[in-house]
């Protein structure tokens, strides 16, 4: 499929900082992209360079094909959603959703017809003369995204249009927003430092770290293989045990820990070598306990520290030596029982947890 965004190489510094770091990007029409990173990781800047609000120090920006970097914002079809939704409060409904039309010369029947159907699409059928302080939170939030879908840009781009609801409607508008994006066909360019956002909404993710990209794949891929340790920490909740390399076997690495015990997993990534440190990392929800621990299954030796009742699950902190690990178990009799200092054996598939090489000691 053609590609809406492409971008090879971008670099922007601010004096000595390097804010964005040879970024590349392709983005297939169509498609939710997400850029998540932690703050100060240069999620902002990527997005202004692409909406021409600055101006990259090298690299190319193009959209569906075109060069883009010597292109002024408004002569750009992009268009942007910030944080902030800034609808103009005098303004109704309609004529902040006919704002841009206006502009563009659209004449006024036109103009009428487009803004009712876009008003429909959105879930807000009727509500063109409203004014916006008579509208909820969710409802403000579908008429700045109609707003900017009316003008129907290349591209849309989300500022963490999320980040000031509370947290009941953002989780409804996570899948809104993914509705209406499928619905729109138009191709999302999404920040976001909230991994479950990017997770549920997105096509494809682009984990950022100081200025780059650690890792661009759909969610299941991020999380079943992340490729550096940052993804793995970052994406869903990990643990993290770090040991010396004793043997390597094919896609399989064995480790002692420090409490002496030997786990194993797969290896992602470089730099596995016996003798080395490496960092095992295995989800919370692929540990199982005492008698549900199947042969093959790597396993350990464990001490219960908390036990916390989480809905349909129980969620176990035990110590491994100086480390803590967690546990999502099913909460069944043999999580009743537990309680602080027992003695528990922990296991997962080798093949389910991943390990990457740690810092030489
Ligand atoms: P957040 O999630 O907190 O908004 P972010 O990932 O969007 O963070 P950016 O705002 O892009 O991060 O900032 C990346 C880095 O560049 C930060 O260290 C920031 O201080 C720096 N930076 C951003 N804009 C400027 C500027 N105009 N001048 C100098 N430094 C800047």
């Amino acid at each position: 499929m053609a590609s809406d965004l492409f971008c090879t190489d971008l670099v922007r510094r601010f004096g000595d900082h390097t804010a964005v770091d040879r970024v590349s990007l392709d983005v297939p029409a169509g498609t939710f992209f997400s850029i998540l990173g932690p703050s100060g990781c240069g999620k902002t800047t990527l997005l202004r360079l692409l909406a021409g609000f600055d101006r990259p120090d090298s690299g190319e920006i193009q959209i569906r094909g075109a060069r883009m970097n010597d292109v002024p914002p408004n002569k750009r079809p992009v268009n942007m959603v910030f944080q902030h939704l800034a609808l103009f409060p005098t303004m109704s409904v309609g004529d902040n959703i006919g704002y841009g039309l206006r502009r563009q010369k659209v004449p006024a029947a036109e103009r009428t017809r487009k803004i009712a159907r876009v008003l429909e699409q959105v879930g807000l059928p009727g509500l063109e003369d409203r004014n916006p302080q008579q509208l909820s939170g969710g409802q403000r939030q579908r008429v700045a995204l109609a707003r900017c879908l009316v003008l129907e840009p290349t591209l849309l781009l989300l500022d963490e249009p999320l980040g000031a609801l509370d947290l009941k409607l953002r989780e409804q508008m996570k899948v809104e927003l993914k509705h209406l994006q499928k619905a729109f066909g138009t191709t999302f360019v999404y920040i976001t430092h909230d991994q479950s956002e990017a997770m549920v909404m997105s096509d494809q993710v682009a984990v950022m770290r100081q200025g780059r990209f650690d890792q661009v794949a759909a969610p299941e891929t991020l999380y079943r293989n992340p490729a550096t340790p940052f993804v793995a920490g970052f994406v869903g909740d990990n643990n993290r045990l770090s040991g010396d390399v004793i043997s390597v076997d094919g896609d399989l690495v064995r480790l002692r820990l420090q409490s002496g015990e030997e786990v194993a997993g797969r290896i992602a990534g470089e730099g596995i070598a016996t003798g080395r440190r490496a960092d095992l990392f295995i989800r919370p929800e692929s540990l199982v306990m005492n008698g549900a621990v199947p042969d093959g299954y790597s396993r350990m030796q464990a001490t219960v520290t908390t036990t916390l009742f989480d809905g349909a699950n129980s969620r176990i902190e035990a110590g491994v030596a100086d480390q803590t690990i967690f546990a999502r178990l099913p909460q069944d009799g043999s999580v009743s029982n537990l309680s602080p200092d027992s003695a528990i054996q922990l296991g997962w598939d080798p093949q389910g947890a991943t390990v990457f090489a740690g810092e030489p000691v």
